[in-house]
C-alpha cells in the first residue's frame, strides 16, 4: 500500500474521520468506497500487513450473479440454508447482487473474469448451485478481486488505508459509537468518527484447523458484543471437507469436485454415494462429517484430482501441492473450519443494534446463510453490504466522547502466554464446538472458556498488546458460540447435535 494524503483532522487527544472502517477485504473495501464516493472522508484501518491477510485473497472458486435471474438463485440460497435464510436479506443480495459486480469487479477495477474461447463471459458452477452464474479467474478469483480493490481505495483522493494497525476497543457512549481505541502509538489513541463498519472477517484462528489466515480472531464480534451489540446465529459454522491434511493447509475448492475430482477412503474406495444421494457434490456439511467418519474408520481421505486437467486448470492449487510437496493425484484431506454464517445482527444496509456502529462481509449476520452457506455467496454479501452500508454510514459528525484508557504497565508482555491460551482455546473448540456438538461438552467448552476469558481480562486490565487483545476476542466469540450451540439443540445446516457424542468424548483439556 502507497502513502496517500491524510483526509483525517487530528485532535489534541486523538483524530476524527467521518467513516472508520475496521479491514481490508472486499466488504472494508466496497464500504470504504462507497463512502467515499458520498463525499466522506475515510479512514480504513487494517491489522494485515500486507493484502494476502484476508480471507478475500484467498478465496478461490468464484463470485454468484444472478445472470439476471434472482428468483434461480434465491431458491439456492434458501435450499442451501435448509430453509433458514430470511427471505427480505436474501432479496436484498439478489436484487443488488449482478449491479454491484457489475459497477465495481467489471467497470471500476475491470477485473479480467475468465472467459470462454468466444470471449464471453465463463459462469461456473458450484455445488448445490442449479445454474451456470458463477465469475472466476482461475481458482484464485479472490486474490484477482482484492489486489486492485485496494489499490484503488488506496489511490483515492478521500481514503486513507492505515496498515499494521488493529482496533482494540469500540468508543461508546450512551448506545452510540464514537470510533475505535487502536494499537497504534501512542498505544491506546481515539480515533473518532461520525460513523464506524466493522469488516473484520472471520473466526479460523479459534481452531486448530482453518482455511482462513491467522489473523482471524473474532476481532470485530467480540468488540461489537462487548459494547452490547446484538450477535446471532453463532452455532453455524460451516467446515470445509477438503482442506489439505498436512503442514500449512490450504482449501481443496468444491469447483474441483464440481468438475469431476472424487473422494476416495484410505482402501481407495468411493464414499460419498453411500451418505448422500448427490455423492461429491452433496451439501458441504454432509461431506464434511463423511470425511471425518471415513478418516476415523479407514485413516485417511484423498481427493483423487485425476480425472482433471489439474496443472492446465488450477495452476494456483496445483502450485500450493507442489510447494508442498505432494506428488501424483492424491491429495490427502480434512475439514477444516472454513465460514461463519452468524456473526453481528445487521439490517439490510449494515446497521448493527447500536448507533453509528454498522457490520458487514463475514462478521455480520445478515441472514442471507441462515444456518447454512451456498458456495460463492459470501464475496458477494460481502460486496452488497459493503456498498450499502458505506453509502448509509455518511452524514454523520463526529462526537469527541470520553474513550477507554489502556494501560501498558508491563510491555513486555509474556509471548507466551499468550500462545499457551491460544493453543487451549483451540483444542476447546475443536474437541467440543467442532463438526458434531453434544449439550454435555458445550457446558464443558463453556466452563474451560469462562475461566480462560479471566485469566485474559486479569491480563488485559494492565497490559496492552495486540496478542492479548487478540486472544481476548477469540475468547469473547468462542464464548459467543459457545451460548448459542448450548442453546440449540436442534441439528440444522451447519449445526450438527450428536445425540450420543458426549458419551465417547475424553475429559476437556488441562486447564492450565
Ligand atoms: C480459502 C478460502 C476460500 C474461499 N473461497 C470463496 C469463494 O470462492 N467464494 C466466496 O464467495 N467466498 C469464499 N470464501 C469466503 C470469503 O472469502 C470470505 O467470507 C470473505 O472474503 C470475507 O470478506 P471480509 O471482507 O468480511 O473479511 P476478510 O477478507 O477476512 O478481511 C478482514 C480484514 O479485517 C482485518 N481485521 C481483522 N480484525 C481487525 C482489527 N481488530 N483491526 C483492524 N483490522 C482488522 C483483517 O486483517 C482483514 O484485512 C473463501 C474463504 C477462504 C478462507
Amino acid at each position: 500500500m502507497t502513502e496517500t494524503t491524510t483526509s483525517t483532522a487530528t485532535t489534541t487527544d486523538g483524530e476524527t474521520t467521518d467513516v472508520l472502517v475496521v479491514g481490508s477485504g472486499i466488504a472494508g473495501c466496497a464500504a470504504a468506497l462507497s463512502a467515499a464516493r458520498e463525499g466522506a472522508d475515510v479512514l480504513l484501518l487494517t491489522k494485515a500487513t500486507k493484502p494476502a491477510d484476508a480471507s478475500t485473497d484467498w478465496a478461490q472458486g468464484g463470485i454468484s450473479t444472478t445472470r439476471n435471474d434472482p428468483e434461480s438463485l434465491k431458491e439456492d440460497i434458501i435450499a442451501a440454508s435448509d430453509g433458514t435464510a430470511d427471505p427480505a436479506a436474501v432479496d436484498t443480495l439478489v436484487n443488488h447482487a449482478d449491479d454491484a459486480v457489475e459497477d465495481v469487479l467489471i467497470d471500476t477495477l475491470e477485473i479480467d473474469f475468465d472467459e470462454t474461447a468466444d470471449g464471453d463471459l465463463d459462469y461456473t458452477r458450484e455445488a448445490a448451485h442449479s445454474e451456470f452464474r458463477i465469475l472466476h479467474v482461475d481458482a484464485a478469483t479472490g486474490t484477482h478481486i482484492l489486489r486492485p480493490f485496494l489499490q484503488h481505495v488506496d489511490n483515492h483522493e478521500r481514503i486513507e488505508v492505515r496498515q499494521d494497525t488493529a482496533a482494540l476497543e469500540l468508543i461508546t457512549a450512551e448506545g452510540r459509537v464514537h470510533g475505535v481505541v487502536s494499537d497504534e502509538e501512542p498505544t491506546g489513541k481515539p480515533i473518532y468518527a461520525g460513523a464506524t463498519v466493522l469488516a473484520t472477517g472471520g473466526i479460523g484462528a479459534l481452531y486448530s484447523r482453518s482455511t482462513n489466515p491467522d489473523d482471524a480472531t473474532g476481532d470485530g464480534i467480540a468488540m461489537a458484543a462487548l459494547a452490547g451489540a446484538d450477535v446471532t446465529d453463532m452455532e453455524y459454522i460451516q467446515f470445509h471437507p477438503t482442506a489439505y491434511d498436512g503442514e500449512d493447509p490450504f482449501l481443496l475448492s468444491e469447483a474441483l469436485r464440481g468438475e469431476g475430482a472424487i473422494l476416495r477412503n484410505g482402501d481407495g474406495e468411493r464414499f460419498m454415494d453411500d451418505y448422500h444421494s448427490q455423492g461429491d457434490l452433496a451439501p458441504r456439511d454432509v461431506v464434511a462429517r463423511a470425511v471425518e467418519a471415513e478418516r476415523e474408520a479407514t485413516g485417511e481421505v484423498v481427493l483423487d484430482v485425476s480425472p482433471l486437467e489439474f496443472e492446465a486448470d488450477y495452476p494456483a492449487i496445483a502450485e500450493k501441492c507442489r510447494d508442498r510437496g505432494i506428488e501424483g493425484d492424491e491429495i490427502p484431506v480434512a475439514p477444516s473450519e472454513h465460514f461463519l454464517c452468524g456473526g453481528i445482527d445487521v439490517d439490510d444496509r449494515g446497521r448493527t443494534s447500536l448507533d453509528r456502529l454498522y457490520a458487514v462481509g463475514e462478521c455480520a449476520r445478515t441472514g442471507v446463510h441462515g444456518a447454512n452457506r451456498l458456495a460463492s455467496t459470501s464475496l458477494l454479501e460481502g460486496l452488497v453490504w459493503g456498498l450499502r452500508a458505506g453509502d448509509d454510514a455518511t452524514g454523520f459528525d463526529p462526537d469527541i466522547v470520553e474513550a477507554p484508557e489502556l494501560l501498558n504497565r508491563d510491555p513486555d508482555l509474556p509471548a507466551r502466554f499468550a500462545a499457551e491460551k491460544f493453543t487451549r482455546l483451540q483444542q476447546t473448540m475443536d474437541e467440543y464446538l467442532g463438526l458434531e456438538r453434544d449439550p454435555d461438552e458445550i457446558a464443558r467448552a463453556s466452563a474451560v472458556l469462562r475461566r480462560l476469558k479471566g485469566e485474559v481480562d486479569a491480563y488485559i486490565r494492565t497490559r496492552t498488546a495486540r496478542e492479548l487483545y487478540e486472544l481476548r476476542n477469540a475468547s469473547v466469540t468462542a464464548l459467543l458460540i459457545a451460548r448459542a450451540a448450548g442453546e440449540n439443540t436442534e441439528s440444522i445446516g451447519c449445526h450438527y447435535v450428536a445425540a450420543d457424542a458426549g458419551e465417547s468424548m475424553a475429559e476437556p483439556p488441562a486447564d492450565d
